[in-house]
């Protein structure tokens, strides 16, 4: 085994992580991660866990695939890079843009690449600005978000996205991104039922339209179901709402299917399952399931066509169509489908794990347990209610959310926490058995963290 307080030691004298309160990890030592098969991971001590996140929501085809590794390899033996910009390409691009097209919704034939969905949605705000100069209408610029969206981290993206903690530091939104409120039943919804709380929920960007002029208003964007929010999953009447106000005034709509494309949801794009008929859409993760970094754009005709007749488009990325992440996303895609590993959440494990993940709502401190395909989270609660708006919430000083991660983390499992929301994400092949020991495990970490709540 490596020596974990040596590599602690590197960590914390050297490496700012993403996203983490350095002091807190300097007191702690981050746990480190060595090895992954399947649904699993192990840590330099030894120590098994199951990863119900799939990594960062996008390990879908599990951990250890070897048939990825070697098609990664054959491809770094062959070429491990060349570029497609001024008229070149490589063979790995070209066979995954076809295969993306094939995979997209009707009227979806290109896709621009990019090394992440940061860059996709970066890429999406000058597409959407560019097509409207192409059209004629160069005022068009301002792009509609939701508050609490996550959309990256680069300044478009983190100021597409709708997280006020990121949006303090460094000034953010940056001009010509404004945001309206999110689709969260349990948080607005009081007093309307799920289906009339969507369609109000949608008005809100009927009125923002308005305020701003609809001549002003670039596009719309919206992850199907918002992951790092908390995975708030819209009611049924949202997205055909959404659609009819996009198309009432002209308003391009970008699906970020970041997180909930490949399969998450059971479909190859979760825009099939909620009845979007977006013109963009922002993908990255599960297309690799990780194993390389890969994003893009799928461009719907309406864009594409105008901008394939508008001459250059400045803009692009040294590793766009990058051929060893395009040879990765292929043998991913590949398994996805030779496994069958799409349909099986849309009709066997996605509704097992709606059936088994519900019965954790029995538990003293859970007051909601809802999924939808192989996203899930659940609500911690002071005291339950029949009605869900009544519940009763912990006082946020508390963290009772990382008091839950952390126990989830020293008994084999790795759960989210977003506030008192506790989330999960599991890598597409988990199987039925899986299911039982992932909803076991959490039930017992949730006893260990009522116990240590009475304590
Ligand atoms: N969009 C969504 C919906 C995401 O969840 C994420 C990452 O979590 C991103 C965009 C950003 O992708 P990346 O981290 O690859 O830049």
């Amino acid at each position: 085994l490596p020596d974990t307080a040596a590599l602690q030691q590197l960590d914390a004298a050297h490496y700012l992580h993403p996203f983490t309160d350095h002091a807190a990890l300097a007191q702690q030592g981050a746990r480190v991660m060595v090895r992954g098969d399947g649904i699993y991971l192990w840590d330099s001590e030894g120590r098994k866990v199951l990863d119900a996140m799939s990594g960062l929501w996008c390990v879908n085809v599990g951990y250890g695939r070897r048939s990825i590794t070697e098609a990664v390899a054959r491809q770094m033996d062959t070429l491990p890079f060349y570029n497609s910009f001024f008229n070149t390409t490589t063979i790995p691009a070209v066979q995954l843009a076809a295969k993306l097209a094939q995979l997209a919704p009707p009227g979806f034939h290109h896709v621009f690449y990019t090394g992440s969905g940061s860059e996709a949605n970066d890429t999406n705000v000058r597409m959407v600005r560019r097509y409207w100069d192409l059209q004629g209408q160069p005022e068009r610029t301002v792009i509609i978000s939701r508050r609490n969206a996550y959309h990256g981290s680069t300044m478009a993206g983190a100021s597409l996205g709708g997280m006020t903690g990121m949006h303090v530091q460094g000034g953010l939104p940056i001009p010509g991104i404004v945001h309206i409120e999110q689709p969260h039943y349990l948080e607005h919804g009081a007093g309307m039922t799920a289906e009339e709380f969507g369609v109000h929920a949608a008005s809100w960007l009927e009125e923002r339209i308005r305020e701003l002029g609809p001549d002003k208003v670039a596009a719309f964007i919206g992850e199907p179901v918002q992951g790092a929010g908390g995975v708030i999953i819209p009611p049924s009447t949202y997205w055909p709402e959404i659609g009819r106000i996009c198309d009432k005034y002209d308003v391009l709509l970008i699906a970020d299917e970041v997180i909930t494309g490949f399969g998450r949801l059971g479909r190859w794009f979760a825009s099939e399952l909620y009845g979007i008929r977006p013109d963009l859409i922002t993908f990255a993760k599960g297309v690799t399931s990780g194993y390389i970094p890969l994003g893009g754009v799928l461009v719907g005709d309406r864009v594409a066509n105008v901008l394939r007749r508008g001459g250059d488009f400045n803009h692009g990325f040294t590793y766009s169509g990058h051929p060893v992440a395009c040879a990765a996303a292929l043998e991913n895609i590949r398994i996805l489908e030779e496994e069958g590993l799409v349909e099986r959440v849309a009709n066997d494990t996605g509704p097992y794990l709606k059936a088994r993940f519900a019965t954790l709502a029995t538990h003293p401190l859970v007051g909601t347990a809802d999924s939808a395909g192989f996203m899930a989270g659940l609500n911690l609660v002071k005291r339950k209610a029949a009605t869900v708006h009544y519940q009763v919430r912990f006082d946020p000083v508390l963290r009772v959310g990382m008091l839950c991660r952390a126990h989830m983390f020293d008994n084999g499992i790795i759960m989210r926490a977003v506030g008192d929301r506790m989330i999960i994400a599991p890598p597409l092949v988990m199987t039925r058995a899986q299911i039982d020991e992932m909803v076991d495990r959490i039930r017992y970490c949730l006893d260990l963290t009522q116990a240590e709540l009475k304590a």
